[in-house]
Parts: structure tokens; C-alpha cells; sequence
């Protein structure tokens, strides 16, 4: 017999099964004897009062053992003489759309301008080490997209839940963690992503796919409103529909669109930095308790958000017990994100904290770019194009600018300019740092000073109203790192709501989160699956 049952117990009740069992017989009455397994099906933490509990759904055998997969597989068929389609980026949007593509009996052929998950975590070391970027091969491109080397959050506001389970079960089945199925905010851990990549990859070989690694797209071959194939870097020609999933970083990809007259259009972004706290000190406040979080919880996550004189100030993608990473895309830029290990073990809790930026507010007097207050300072062609009403591409230029300026700032290298927090909204420069997981080194700098003030006047406010929500958030102890600027795409490629093809070019289907579509690795994962479907109708299979 199978029972379910909702619990709220206490942490080391929650961590251990045996003693789950025993709460079982104490509180529900159940036979020791008779229990021959328990599931968790659902864990969520609840930390809003001093006393933590865990709120458990628990299905428990009685006299039976479980006979399903904790997961749910797909099954992927062969693929081999079907007809083709290209899916530029082995991101999570190109990774789900080809898997999906496999299902509907379709052949990817995958084209990605980095290395394969592996080789790109040289690149990776030799940013902190050497302080040098390669432009192929960084925590954007590469095997894996963005998504690699993250914490690999796998939350998403998304309301289809079926959707999602769809894409935490496609993990589970190339080797994530079951726990993905059952946590609130599931997340895989950066150490075990590339291994769950590279699974995918294998599914996608062995059923006659086809993944080219280091092959960059370098042009869309359209003849008369339709979409012939795709030029690459060697000028090989390959030829089908293109599902285009080349994220938020791929600027070249976005200035080969507006250079040829391909719809596209500013979306707005959100900007700031990283701010990282000690992961003990967001323990005790988020915990409630002095001596933190004791040995049955996980590091502590937290969520703000506010409204700032008309625009969201905001805690983006949380990592606690994580790592700032140096996340440029390109020499002459500095960009953080962060990551954290599966076991979220570091001294470190870090999040983005940032500012929304609508297209607007560069055209009007809010940011004042063209009045000085403000001024672009490297790119005077970029600074004029950002003067032309209506550009496609100026959020694009903010970001790069912004990036540029924060290389300057860190000294031409990728140490990152940095401030104590309360420095920060006291507008004081720090005499000294704390210690930081951001391994390339930081230098003291006055990020009220440089950074625009649309931004940092934004996120001084929201720093009070977040100390006064929880004490001891606004302190010194925490530093500010710049600058987060890759929180989503600055540009959405305009395609059909129905058909998904790009509203002129047939054959072409923007995807994931450098088209616009997508601000996550589950979503991106959602929309490459529904890319593929998309495909399929255009082939009318
Ligand atoms: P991407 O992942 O950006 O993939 C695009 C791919 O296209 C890349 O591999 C790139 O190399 C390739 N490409 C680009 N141009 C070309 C070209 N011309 N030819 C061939 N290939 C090309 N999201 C979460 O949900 N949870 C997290 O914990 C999380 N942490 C993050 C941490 C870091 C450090 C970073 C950088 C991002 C993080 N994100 C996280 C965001 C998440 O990774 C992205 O939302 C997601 O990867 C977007 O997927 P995508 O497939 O649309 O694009």
C-alpha cells in the first residue's frame, strides 16, 4: 500500500530517513515494521519564523517497495537519413531543442562556436590566472551555454509546470540528482553540470545528430524572405531551417542582424553588481540564530525586491555559498556573474543586485548620456550611434560601454573595481576590501562616482530598504563588485507568437534567451523543446 502525507517537521528530522520513519510512527501512527520505503516528493524550507521548519510531501510504501523510476524518461529515437535542422549554440536552448528535435523524429545538426564542456574550463582558469579572455571559449560560449559553469538555479517563474518537469526530468535522465524533482529551488551545483552536458551531447551523437564544436556561425544565408542555411567561420555552407539559440552575449550575432535588415528590436535589461556578503552572516539572518545554520540546513538563499523613483531594484540570481566569476565575453571588459558548487559549500553568499533599465531611459533626459552628466567614454561611434533615436542596438551599447569602463576602472586587467557596501551608500571610497571569492583580486573604487547614477543612486535606496527589512543585510561586512550587465538579451529578434519563425524569414526561429525569449536556464530549456515543435509543424510532420 502507498500512503502520502504532508509533514512540517524539523530540519534533522527532514535530513535523515530513519528519522523521518520514527516521526512516522510517532505522529501518524504507522507500524516500524510495515514501512518498507519513503519518497520525498516535494522539500521546502520555512525560515520565517526562529523556529525552522522543512514542509514535507512524503509518499511512504507500507508492505511494498517503489517500482516506478524516480524520473521520468524520454525515449529518443534514431535519426539518421531525416531531414536536417541547424540549432546554432549548445546552450540549454540549443541542448533542449535538439533532444526535442530527436523525439519528433528530426536531425540536429548543432553548430557551436566554443569548445566542448571539458576543454573549455582551461579558458576558464586562464581569465583568473592570466587576466586574459579568449573570445571563442569563456563562461558564455562553449558546450553548455551560459548555463555550464553556474550554479545551475533551476527555478523559473514559469506557470507550466508540466513544461518544467519536462526539462528537470531530461536533467535527471542524463544524470542530475533526483533531489532536482523534489526541492522548491533545485539546483545541480557547477561541479556536476558538465557531466550532465556531456550526457546530453552522447544522447544527441548516438542517435545520429550531429555537434560541431569551435564552428561559429558567421552568416544566415536568406534567399527571398527565406532561410536557406548558415555560412560558418571555415565558409562551410550547411544547409536546412535554423533554430537561432545563440544567447545574450553572441553582440557580433545581433550586429549582423541589424547590419542586414533583420527585424530586431531594444528590450530592456537590468544592471548593477555582484554583492557578496559572508555566507555565515546571511546564515544568521536568514536563519534567525546567532550560530547560523547549524548542520541540517542548506546555505541561505535571499530574494529583494523594490520600486526606486519609478523603476525595480532588485537581487538577482542568488548563489549562496558561491563564487564570483569573472564572466566577460571579450578582451577590454569586465563582467561578474556567480556560481556556486553543488554542495553550495564556499564562505561566500553572492547575488547580482541591479537596476531595470528600459530603452527609454536612454533616450530621455533620466540618464542623461548625451548631457554630460554621464558621458560614454571609449566608443565615440558607439556613443553616437546611442544618440540615434530608435537604435536596435543601444542597450547593447550601454552594456558594452559600461563593461569597458569597468575594465578601466579595474586597471586594464580583470581585477574588479570594488566598494564596501556601506561605503557605498555613504558615497565613501573603502581603505581596504574584504577578503572576496572573486579570484582575479579586486581594487578599491569609487563605484558611486563612475557608475551612472540612474543606477547607483537606484541601488543606494534599495540597499537601506533591504537593511531595514533584515538586519544586518546593509553592512560593511559586504562588498560590491562591478559590474553585472548580462542579466538578460538587450535585444529581442521579433518572431511569430503562433508559428515561432522570425516575423519575416521563414525558417528562422529565434530561441532562448539571446532572441528574448528566455531569462533562465529552464526557460531557455522550454523554449529550445518549443522551437523544435515549432520546426516540426513548418516541416508539417
Ligand atoms: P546560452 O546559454 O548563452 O547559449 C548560447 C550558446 O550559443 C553559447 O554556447 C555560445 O557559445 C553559442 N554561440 C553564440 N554565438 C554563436 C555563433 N555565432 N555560432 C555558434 N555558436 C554560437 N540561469 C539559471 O537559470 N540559473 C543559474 O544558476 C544561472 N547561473 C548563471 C551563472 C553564470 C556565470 C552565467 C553566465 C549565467 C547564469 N544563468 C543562470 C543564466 C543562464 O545560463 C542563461 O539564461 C541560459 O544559459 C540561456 O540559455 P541559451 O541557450 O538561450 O543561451
Amino acid at each position: 500500500m502507498i500512503q502520502e502525507y504532508q509533514l512540517r517537521v524539523l530540519p534533522e528530522v527532514a535530513a535523515n530517513e530513519q528519522r523521518l520513519k520514527e516521526y512516522l510512527v510517532q505522529e501518524k501512527g504507522l507500524n516500524v515494521r510495515d514501512i518498507n520505503a519513503t519518497r520525498i516528493l516535494k522539500r521546502s524550507i520555512d525560515a520565517r519564523q526562529r523556529t525552522i521548519f522543512v514542509n514535507l510531501n512524503v509518499r511512504v510504501y507500507l508492505n511494498e517497495m517503489p517500482k516506478d523510476n524516480e524520473y521520468q524518461p524520454t525515449i529518443y529515437k534514431n535519426v539518421e537519413g531525416k531531414p536536417q535542422v541547424i540549432v546554432v549554440g549548445a546552450g540549454p536552448g540549443g541542448l533542449f531543442a535538439a533532444l526535442r528535435l530527436i523525439e519528433l523524429g528530426l536531425r540536429p545538426i548543432i553548430v557551436e562556436r566554443g569548445k566542448n564542456v571539458r576543454d573549455r574550463k582551461k579558458d576558464l582558469a586562464q581569465i583568473s590566472r592570466e587576466h586574459t579572455v579568449n573570445p571563442e571559449s569563456n563562461y558564455s560560449f562553449g558546450e553548455g551555454g551560459a548555463g555550464a559553469y553556474s550554479d545551475g538555479k533551476l527555478y523559473t517563474r514559469s506557470k507550466k509546470r508540466g513544461n518544467v518537469d519536462k526539462i528537470l526530468n531530461v536533467f535527471c535522465q542524463h544524470g542530475a540528482s533526483t533531489a532536482i524533482l523534489v526541492d522548491a529551488h533545485p539546483h545541480i551545483g557547477t561541479d556536476k553540470l558538465p557531466r550532465v552536458i556531456e550526457n546530453m551531447r552522447n544522447t544527441i551523437l548516438e542517435c545520429g545528430g550531429e555537434v560541431h564544436f569551435e564552428t561559429r556561425m558567421d552568416a544566415l544565408i536568406i534567399e527571398e524572405d527565406e532561410i536557406k542555411g548558415i555560412e560558418t567561420h571555415t565558409g562551410q555552407t550547411i544547409l536546412g531551417p535554423v533554430i537561432l539559440a545563440t544567447g545574450h552575449s553572441a553582440r557580433d550575432v545581433y550586429r549582423w542582424l541589424a547590419a542586414n535588415q533583420v527585424e530586431i528590436e531594444a528590450k530592456g535589461i537590468a544592471v548593477g553588481v555582484r554583492l557578496e556578503h559572508p555566507s555565515e552572516l546571511i546564515d544568521q539572518i536568514q536563519y534567525h540564530n546567532r550560530n547560523g545554520r547549524g548542520k541540517y540546513l542548506p546555505a541561505a538563499e535571499y530574494s529583494f525586491v523594490n520600486q526606486v523613483d519609478g523603476r525595480g531594484v532588485y537581487s538577482f540570481c542568488m548563489c549562496p555559498g558561491g563564487f564570483i566569476v569573472p564572466a566577460a565575453s571579450g578582451p577590454q571588459q569586465i563582467v561578474v556573474n556567480g556560481m556556486s558548487p553543488s554542495n553550495r559549500g564556499s564562505r561566500w553568499s553572492n547575488s547580482g543586485m541591479v537596476v531595470e533599465l528600459r530603452p527609454e531611459d536612454l533616450l530621455s533626459g533620466e540618464l542623461r548620456v548625451e548631457s554630460g552628466e554621464w558621458t560614454m567614454q571609449h566608443d565615440s561611434a558607439a556613443n553616437s550611434q546611442l544618440s540615434t533615436l530608435n537604435s536596435q542596438l543601444n542597450m547593447m551599447y550601454f552594456q558594452e560601454t559600461l563593461e569597458y569602463n569597468c575594465w578601466q576602472q579595474g586597471n586594464m586587467r580583470q581585477t574588479a573595481p570594488a566598494q564596501r557596501m556601506q561605503d557605498f551608500t555613504r558615497k565613501k571610497l573603502s581603505y581596504d576590501l574584504p577578503e572576496s571569492s572573486y579570484a582575479p583580486g579586486l581594487i578599491s573604487s569609487p563605484l558611486h562616482f563612475w557608475m551612472p547614477p540612474f543606477i547607483t543612486e537606484r541601488l543606494s535606496k534599495g540597499f537601506q530598504q533591504f537593511g531595514q527589512y533584515s538586519r544586518g543585510f546593509l553592512t560593511n561586512e559586504a562588498v560590491m563588485i562591478g559590474v553585472e550587465t548580462r542579466t538578460s538579451a538587450p535585444v529581442r529578434i521579433i518572431r511569430d507568437r503562433e508559428t515561432l519563425q522570425h516575423v519575416r524569414i521563414k525558417g528562422l526561429f529565434p530561441c532562448g534567451e539571446g532572441a528574448g525569449y528566455a531569462g533562465g536556464i529552464v526557460s531557455a530549456g522550454i523554449d529550445g523543446e518549443r522551437c523544435a515543435e515549432a520546426v516540426a509543424n513548418y516541416f508539417k510532420l
